[in-house]
């Protein structure tokens, strides 16, 4: 498992946004919050749980990057993996 997704900035957006500014929150904290809000303003329709999300490596962490047959060149252990996943892939009979 090379290419992890990073998922952060968990955040509740209520329309009208001035209702409700609570800065940062883990993903359960957000989802509490958002719970939280329909029960106690049923017309809050417009409640959405977001976060940004980004591909790393998770052996060095950087920003995933990778070429066009999917070998990523952010690090050697990175690219080892893949290589033993690419033979593998190669020895499953078609
Ligand atoms: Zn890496």
């Amino acid at each position: 498992m090379s290419k992890v997704t990073e998922q952060f900035n968990w955040r509740v957006v209520c329309e009208p946004k001035q209702l409700f500014n609570i800065g940062e929150a883990s993903e359960r904290e957000a989802n509490d919050l958002a719970d939280d809000i329909r029960k106690h303003i049923p017309d809050a329709a417009h409640i959405r749980v977001l976060c940004d999300a980004e591909d790393r490596c998770s052996h060095c962490w950087v920003t995933w990057s990778a070429d066009s047959h999917g070998q990523p060149s952010c690090c050697t252990a990175a690219q080892l993996e893949w290589a033993r996943e690419d033979a593998a892939r190669s020895e499953v009979p078609a």
